[in-house]
This record gives structure tokens, C-alpha cells and sequence, in this order.
């Protein structure tokens, strides 16, 4: 049966001693995390809890989480990863939104917990991770404790739900998306498959487990039975030391960690033998020509890998290292199994070159939004699914994500996509971050606007960058506009919070995150 706790059930019989997790020095092997699974099974069922309820989790990355997963997994209780950067009303909503009936938070998010309680009539069971304090929160290690080890005897199809992770809601309001254990597991070993992952490997898990794309590449390495090193949040000179402790040979990081790892002082960067990494995956965002350059440079003995993918999707795209640097910015060829095509407004495919809605059917897709017909609705065509991304196809078959639908701006009758005026951008040695939207313009609708961080020194006016344009772009994509900022929004995945940017310009024409 394809679900994640029959397979470290698998594991624990074929690897026993072989360490699965490493987290803060502590060694749980296969045998240990099985049994803690099945601990952890066993006290929610004693605890009444029945296949098809669900769990909210609110950790910081912890060792704990792959038990939660391999354990509610074998009782067939459905696992809510929720983001812990979120606030009290933010978590509220995923709580009732999802129906949660527990609730497993770490230590420092016990003040949450205590808020919502006699608010969430439907919560029964809130432990906490680091040691608990009142009558109604428990401990999660005394909670383990109190079930047996004994596999459950539940009946779990690889159809049944898996968990609902929430989109993060830099479009909109968060949504529940329902994955399977089929989907996630098939995920899992098309990307062991894709990047040549097995046994041997040691997986880096530094992004937080909450997000799709770390959740997806822990299972993928538990899979074929390899080590699990993770840190509790990412560090990058925690990450380069790891490194060489424990012979990290893969990992997936989102392109500002990419950033942070790169921009280290010179001094850490040396420090290390960081030459038993070969695998590094990126995602989430665009990872500009540039920081792919200096990824390359600074890992030398690393292939790059970039996906496209989201929260619904799992893994949609790739490119592999072999074509990254002759083919810039695109984000390669469908994953295994996985079939797209790049429809226009009117639903009909467009030709080599032009941009299109892409929509994709996929093993590894969502079964449906969480008591969401309408999102249903919007995003479903004829068993083909899309996020609202804008593609196209080159003539040697190559995918390029042009950029959101939503982030399109419109100058003059003209559709204008912000994601290639960033990556020429990026390409200035002054410019550290920017983003470009569409701001309200009385003659052309829209015109464009470059919200700019500098790099320390450089000075920069916005004449420079307007003309610094000049024969990279078309007259009509240059901004007309630059504004510089020290920090832009982003969600806790990295991604540009475009939506506050264009409502902040909107309303102020010199927007409330100008410098002078
Ligand atoms: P919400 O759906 O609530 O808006 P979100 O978009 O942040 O949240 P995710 O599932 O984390 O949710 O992000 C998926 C999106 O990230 C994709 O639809 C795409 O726009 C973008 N993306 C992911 N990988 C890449 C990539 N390699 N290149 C360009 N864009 C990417």
C-alpha cells in the first residue's frame, strides 16, 4: 500500500539500526521512528480519534514531525501542516477551516493554542512539543508514551487523504489542498527517480516541513531508505558546518536561501568542505540566471536542479542540470508521468512560443480544494489542472513560466509580464532584490514600476536603472518608474508579496515603502 507510514514500516524491517533522522545530534534510526509512530498512532486512537479526523501541526522542524507524519499516517488521521509564522486569527481560520480536531504546536506557540481553545469547540487534544503546562494542553512525549508500539490495526488506502496543506495566500485566501498518500508517495519516488536519489543519500531539510516542497523531499529520502539530517529552522552557516559533518549529499532550499548561502561572509564560506554535496534543488520562485551562476561556482562538485510546482501540484517541471545553463530560465521538461499543455483564453493550445494558461494532469496533483467547488471550478479543465501560471514552449520543447496571471500587467493594450524585467534586473551588479508591478497610469492604464533594494554603495538613481534597460528590453517593458526600498515583503517562503506592493502603490502613488 502506497502510504507513508506502511513504508517506514517497510524500512524499519529492511535498514533497523540505519539512522532515518538526525536532529540537533540526536540519532533515531528506522526501528525507533517506527516505533514512535506507532506510539503516537495508538495514543490518538485510544484517545478516540478514528480514520479521517484530522491534526493540525504548528512546529518548527523537528524529528517529531516525521513520527506525526508516519504515525497519523497508519491510522489513516489526516496530518494540517500549518505555516508558524501565522497569527492567532490566520490559524484560527486553517483550525476551523479544516475541521481540526488536535492540535500539535512546539513550546513557544503554547500562547496560540491557549487563545483558541475556548474558542474551537471542535479541538480535543492540543499537545506540546518541549513540555506542557495546564490541564487541557499535554505533552507530546508523555502523550506518545501512553500508546502502545504495536502496528495499528487500521485499514489505510493509498486513496485517503494524506493531509491538506494550506497555500500560503499570496493570492488570496489560504485554501485547503487534498493530497493523497497515492500522490504524495508517487512524488516522493518520481523525484528519487529525477534526481537520482537512494539509499546511500543524506537529505538536508532546512525550508520548513509545513511547506509542500521540503514535506515532499523528506519523504522522498525516507523512501529509499536514506538519512534525514534536519535543522529546526534555516541557518546558512549551520548549513554549510552540516554539511560537512554528516556528508549532506542533497537538499532543497528556496532561491533566498540560494541568496543567503551565496552572500555569506568569505571567511564561512571557506571554512567548510562542502564537496560531498552533488544534488541541490531549487524552487517556489524564479532563480535568477545570476544566482544560478554563483550556486555553481560556490558548489563545485553539485549538479542544480530548478522545478516548478506548488502546493497542488507537487512537482510539475524540471530542469536538469545538463541543460540549466544552456537554456536560461527555463524550468525544463514535465516530471515523470506528467502531461502539460498551454491553453489561450479561450481554452484552445497555443503555438511554440506564444504564452498560454498552462495546465498540466499529473499523478501528483491535489484530488480537490477542502470544501472549495468554486477554486474547484476555476482550476480544473477536462482532468487537467492549473494554478494561474502564464508558460511557453520553445521550439526544442523546453517550458518557461512567464509569470502569475495575476502579476500580468497591461500598458497601452499591451501584456506585460514583470518576471522577465526582474531577471534583467538582477542581472545589475547594484541591484540586490526588486520586484516590478503594474501601478494605476492616467494616459496607459498601467505603466511599470521597479521597487528596488541596492546593493550597499551602489548609489543607484533611477535614471541608471531605467537605462540600464536600454537594449535589454523593449521600449514599452522599461519601467517608467523606480522606487527604493531597504526590504521588500515576502511571505515566509520567500515569494514577493506583490499583492501588498500594487495595493501600497495604488494608493500612494510613492508607495509606504519608500526610502526617502
Ligand atoms: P497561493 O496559492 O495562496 O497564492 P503560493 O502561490 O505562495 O500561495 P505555492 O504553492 O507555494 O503557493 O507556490 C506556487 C507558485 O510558485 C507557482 O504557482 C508559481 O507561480 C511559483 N513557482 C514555483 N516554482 C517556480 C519556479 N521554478 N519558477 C517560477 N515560479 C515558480
Amino acid at each position: 500500500m502506497l502510504t507513508f507510514g506502511t513504508i517506514i514500516k517497510q524500512n524499519a524491517s529492511k535498514y533497523k539500526n540505519k539512522p532515518a533522522v538526525i536532529f540537533q545530534d540526536t540519532i533515531k534510526t528506522y526501528e525507533e521512528l517506527n516505533i514512535r509512530a506507532n506510539k503516537i498512532g495508538n495514543a490518538f486512537l485510544e484517545r478516540g480519534f478514528q480514520k479521517g479526523d484530522k491534526v493540525a501541526v504548528m512546529l518548527k522542524n523537528h524529528a517529531a514531525y516525521v513520527e506525526i507524519m508516519a504515525g497519523l499516517s497508519k491510522i489513516g488521521v489526516i496530518i494540517i501542516p500549518i505555516n508558524y509564522r501565522l497569527v492567532g486569527p490566520e490559524v484560527e481560520y486553517i483550525l476551523r477551516n479544516s475541521e481540526s480536531r488536535g492540535f500539535i504546536i512546539s513550546k513557544e506557540y503554547e500562547g496560540i493554542a491557549q487563545e483558541l481553545l475556548p474558542k474551537n469547540s471542535q479541538l480535543d487534544t492540543v499537545l506540546v512539543v518541549g513540555g506542557a503546562s495546564n490541564e487541557n494542553i499535554k505533552g507530546y512525549v508523555d502523550f506518545l508514551a501512553s500508546g502502545c508500539d504495536s502496528e495499528p490495526n487500521i485499514e489505510v488506502n493509498e486513496k485517503d487523504t494524506f493531509y491538506l496543506g494550506y497555500t500560503s495566500g499570496t493570492t488570496g485566501t489560504p485554501k485547503g489542498v487534498v493530497i493523497s498518500h497515492r500522490s504524495r508517495i508517487l512524488t516522493g519516488m518520481a523525484a528519487a527517480y529525477e534526481y537520482k536519489i537512494d539509499e546511500s543519500d543524506i537529505h538536508l531539510v532546512a525550508g520548513p516541513v509545513y511547506h509542500a516542497a521540503p514535506w515532499i523531499f523528506l519523504v522522498m529520502q525516507l523512501l529509499v531508505g536514506g538519512t534525514l539530517v534536519i535543522h529546526e529552522s534555516f541557518n546558512a552557516e549551520q548549513v554549510l558546518e552540516d554539511i560537512e559533518r554528516y556528508k549532506i549529499t542533497n537538499t532543497f532550499l528556496a532561491p533566498t536561501m540560494y541568496n543567503f548561502l551565496i552572500n555569506t561572509r568569505e571567511d564561512t564560506k571557506t571554512k567548510h568542505d562542502i564537496t560531498s554535496m552533488r544534488v541541490l534543488i531549487s524552487a517556489g520562485s524564479p532563480l535568477p540566471t545570476q544566482t544560478k551562476m554563483d550556486i555553481l561556482e560556490f558548489f563545485k562538485n553539485a549538479d542544480l536542479n530548478e522545478f516548478y510546482g506548488s502546493t497542488e501540484s507537487a512537482i510539475t517541471l524540471n530542469i536538469k542540470p545538463g541543460d540549466i545553463r544552456r537554456k536560461e530560465r527555463s524550468v525544463g521538461h514535465p516530471f515523470p508521468l506528467v502531461e502539460c499543455v498551454i491553453l489561450d483564453d479561450e481554452k484552445n493550445p497555443v503555438s511554440n512560443g506564444e504564452v498560454g494558461e498552462l495546465y498540466f494532469k499529473s499523478p501528483y496533483n491535489l484530488d480537490g480544494y477542502y470544501n472549495n467547488p468554486d477554486a474547484d471550478a476555476a482550476s480544473f479543465y477536462h482532468g487537467f489542472f492549473t494554478v494561474g501560471d502564464m508558460a511557453l514552449q520553445d521550439e526544442d520543447g523546453f517550458y518557461y513560466i512567464v509569470d502569475r496571471k495575476k502579476d500580468m500587467l497591461i500598458s497601452g493594450g499591451v501584456n506585460i509580464y514583470p518576471r522577465e524585467i526582474e531577471e534583467v534586473l538582477y542581472s545589475h551588479p547594484g541591484i540586490l532584490d526588486v520586484a516590478v508591478i503594474g501601478v494605476p497610469d492616467a494616459v496607459w492604464g498601467e505603466s511599470v514600476k521597479a521597487i528596488v533594494v541596492q546593493r550597499e554603495g551602489a548609489n543607484l538613481k533611477a535614471e541608471d536603472i531605467i537605462s540600464y534597460c536600454e537594449g535589454k528590453l523593449a521600449g514599452y517593458k522599461k519601467p517608467k518608474s523606480v522606487d527604493f526600498v531597504h526590504e521588500l515583503p515576502r511571505n515566509p517562503s520567500g515569494k514577493i508579496l506583490k499583492t501588498t506592493l500594487r495595493d501600497s502603490f495604488a494608493n500612494d502613488r510613492n508607495g509606504i515603502f519608500h526610502i526617502n
